[in-house]
Order: C-alpha cells, then sequence, then structure tokens
C-alpha cells in the first residue's frame, strides 16, 4: 500500500503567475481560432479532432514538446506549465489529435530512452507539429494481457526484421511512425524478451486498413506488417526492456487531463442550459459534476507532478483514469438526463457526439477492470 499512502502525501505543484498568464494566452488563442471558424469544439478532440493545419499553429507558438531542450526543437517549460496548455485545449474541444500520442508518449519515451539519432530525427519534427505516432500494443487476440502479443521481431544485418499484426490503431492512416511492442526473444518469463522498436509506416511491408466505427468514421486501423526492415537506431531502450517501458509509458498515457476531461464541452454546455433555466435538482446535479472534477484534476496535477520528477507513479495514474473515464460518461448520462436535445442544437450535438465515443473512454488505454486489478494489487502488496 506504500504507493497510495505516498500519493497522499503529495502535494499540489506550484502554479507560478508565468504559468496563470500562458493560460490566458492559450485562452485567448483558442477564442480567436475559434471565432475565425479553424475549429468548432466537439466531444474527445483528443482523439477525433485531427488537424495538421492546428497542430502546427499550437506547435508555432510554443506549444508541443514544450518540455523538451532547445537542442531537440523543444522549448524547456515545465510541466505544469505543459499541463496548463493541454487542460486549456481539452477545455475548448480543440483539435489536437494529430500531435497528441507524439507529444504527449512517444515524443517523451524517445527523449528518455532512444538513440540520439532517433531523437534528432523526430523530436524536432514533432515540436514543430509535423510528425505523428500511432502506438502499435494491441493485436488480434491481445488487449488487456499484452504479454501475449505475436509480432516478433528477429535480428538481421543492421536492424531488425518485423511481422505481425497490430489493430485499433487510431490514426496510423495518416501517422509517420509507429511504435510497435515487438517479441524479440522466446524466455519463461513472458514479460522478458520483448522489444519497442520504432516503424516508419512507410516502409515497404507496411499495410494499412481501416477498421470503420458505427459512425463510418475512419479512426481505427489494422497494420499488418511483413518482414518490415526497422534500422537498429529505432530500438528504444535496451533489447528485452519493452514490457518496462511500456508499462511505466502507460503512467503518461493514463494520468492526463484528457482522462476527464473528453467531455468537457459538453459539460460547459449543460452549465449554459442550468444558467438559462434550471431547476434545484438540476443544478444539484451540476454541481455534483463540478466537485467530482475538481478532485479529479488534483489528482491529476500531483501525477504529473511525479512523473516530472522522474518518479513512475503506476497506481495513481491507473486511479486516475478509473475514476476519470467514469466521470466523463456520467457527464454524458447526466446532461442527457437532466435536458432534452430537441432544444439548443450545439447542446443536442455534443450529446450525440459523447454518446458515440463514451464507450471508449474506459477500454483505450487499458480498460477499468484492469486499471482496478493494478489498484488492488498495490492494497494488498506487504
Ligand atoms: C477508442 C480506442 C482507441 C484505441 N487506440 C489504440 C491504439 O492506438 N493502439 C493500440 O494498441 N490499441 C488501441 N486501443 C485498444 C485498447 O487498448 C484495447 O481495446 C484494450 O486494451 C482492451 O483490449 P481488448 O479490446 O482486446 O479487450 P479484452 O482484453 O479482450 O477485454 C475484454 C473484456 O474483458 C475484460 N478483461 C480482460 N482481462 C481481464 C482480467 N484479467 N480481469 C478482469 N477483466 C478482464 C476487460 O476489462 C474487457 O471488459 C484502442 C481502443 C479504443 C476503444
Amino acid at each position: 500500500m506504500t504507493s497510495l499512502l505516498q500519493a497522499a502525501a503529495l502535494t499540489l505543484p506550484h502554479v507560478s503567475e508565468e504559468t496563470d498568464a500562458l493560460r490566458h494566452d492559450v485562452r485567448a488563442f483558442v477564442r480567436e481560432a475559434e471565432d475565425r471558424g479553424a475549429f468548432t469544439p466537439r466531444c474527445d478532440s483528443w482523439l477525433a479532432g485531427f488537424s495538421p493545419e492546428f497542430s502546427r499553429e499550437l506547435a508555432q507558438r510554443g506549444w508541443v514538446g514544450m518540455t523538451w531542450p532547445a537542442t531537440y526543437g523543444g522549448h524547456e517549460q515545465t510541466a505544469v506549465a505543459r499541463y496548463v496548455v493541454v487542460e486549456e485545449l481539452l477545455a475548448a474541444g480543440a483539435p489536437v489529435a494529430a500531435h497528441w500520442i507524439a507529444d504527449r508518449q512517444s515524443g517523451p519515451q524517445i527523449y528518455r530512452h532512444g538513440t540520439e539519432s532517433l531523437k534528432r530525427r523526430v523530436l524536432p519534427a514533432i515540436s514543430r507539429g509535423e510528425c505523428y505516432f500511432s502506438l502499435g500494443m494491441s493485436e488480434p487476440d491481445s488487449g488487456s494481457d499484452l504479454a501475449s502479443i505475436r509480432t516478433t521481431a528477429t535480428t538481421t544485418d543492421g536492424g531488425w526484421t518485423v511481422s505481425g499484426t497490430k489493430v485499433w490503431t487510431s490514426h496510423a492512416h495518416r501517422s509517420h511512425f509507429l511504435t510497435a511492442l515487438c517479441r524479440t526473444s522466446e524466455e519463461d518469463d513472458r514479460h522478458a524478451g520483448l522489444s519497442l522498436l520504432v516503424v516508419d509506416l512507410a516502409s515497404e511491408g507496411v499495410a494499412v486498413r481501416p477498421i470503420r466505427l458505427i459512425t463510418g468514421a475512419h479512426h481505427f486501423n489494422e497494420v499488418v506488417l511483413t518482414d518490415v526492415f526497422v534500422p537498429d537506431e529505432m530500438l528504444i531502450g535496451q533489447e528485452g526492456d519493452g514490457w518496462r517501458l511500456v508499462t511505466s509509458e502507460l503512467a503518461l498515457e493514463r494520468s492526463g487531463p484528457e482522462r476527464f476531461m473528453s467531455t468537457y464541452p459538453l459539460l460547459e454546455a449543460f452549465a449554459g442550459q442550468v444558467r438559462s433555466k434550471s431547476t434545484a435538482e438540476q443544478r444539484a446535479a451540476l454541481g455534483a459534476l463540478v466537485a467530482r472534477l475538481q478532485a479529479l484534476r488534483h489528482l491529476s496535477l500531483v501525477v504529473s507532478g511525479v512523473i516530472a520528477s522522474g518518479g513512475d507513479p503506476v497506481v495513481e495514474a491507473a486511479l486516475v483514469k478509473d475514476m476519470g473515464t467514469r466521470f466523463e460518461r456520467d457527464v454524458v448520462e447526466t446532461a442527457r438526463r437532466h435536458f432534452t436535445r430537441t432544444g439548443d442544437a450545439t447542446f443536442a450535438r455534443l450529446i450525440d457526439e459523447g454518446l458515440l465515443s463514451a464507450p471508449g473512454f474506459t477500454l483505450r488505454g487499458g480498460t477499468n477492470e484492469i486499471l482496478r486489478g493494478i489498484v488492488a494489487r498495490a492494497l494488498v502488496a506487504p
């Protein structure tokens, strides 16, 4: 139980006046961008709002690759400053999906553990908002049980030959690279012998096939890798490090504000309805949601501080995601229970977007049952 007690003892990272000023800058920018028609606020904008133009605009303002050193095109900002920028973009429902995975997860992973040539190749391009990543973890028969993956990478002259099939790969049809978890050796311990390789999606032998959503939208893919050559420099960490890297990456993936703000634009619209005309019950329902939002925000900020100081808060990140994704779904359910969707057109559209994306909230990045398993194991650990 050590880990959970440690979390309780942690304090919120300090938000400086400079960071407050940054928040106002981002808010002013998104308002201006919305006014000129650069985007329409939507639910689930960090996964569904894919706009290379918008990503490049953010990058020009220094809001992508914020915490990396200038040598790699970064802006040497604090983790709290990045948190504030991300929070404002999510609150606005802005289209940030193009650079999201690269900026949140693959870039930081490469910055910490990548080879020098890989860092120089991708980090400046990510910081310019021009280089996008997909995550190649899940396979047709491996999701929660990730250690059972069957994609293999075998050594060859100057690199690796990779073969296998990845599935549910968000945006692989428009990303440049895929971080692929591969089996590089057979070991008695199945968590050993896994490695993380960066696959250039333009390589020979890569086939990306759409898996359409119920709406017809193309977001998911099946990625088939047939004898794809991956140079040595694209290995992240050491051979056999894959499990450790992927599990520590999950703390980045599970603890950010996107795990409780996917339906924030709907929450704002719900508040708008309450402000214009409401019963005491409707006001109480809104108040209960806002109180939960504040608690989640504090927990998520604490976790971001731990990650920034080199910690690995896997359990705390699991808590953010479990409670956060249930919250974002409850926003949809509460809003539609309290107001009819036949009135305000924006409110109705946001309800529809929330309803259609909600089933994925508690699945993507690890299901809630798996997250509770992680928390339970920490509770019973000696
Ligand atoms: C919107 C979205 C985007 C995604 N994007 C990507 C991506 O870009 N890249 C990628 O690699 N993957 C992606 N995924 C896949 C996602 O990571 C998997 O769906 C998830 O890990 C669950 O795996 P699965 O679908 O195989 O379900 P399964 O693992 O088959 O689980 C099915 C059900 O069984 C339960 N279950 C399984 N094992 C246990 C257990 N031990 N104890 C209790 N219950 C259990 C699960 O909780 C779940 O309810 C995405 C998924 C979604 C919904």
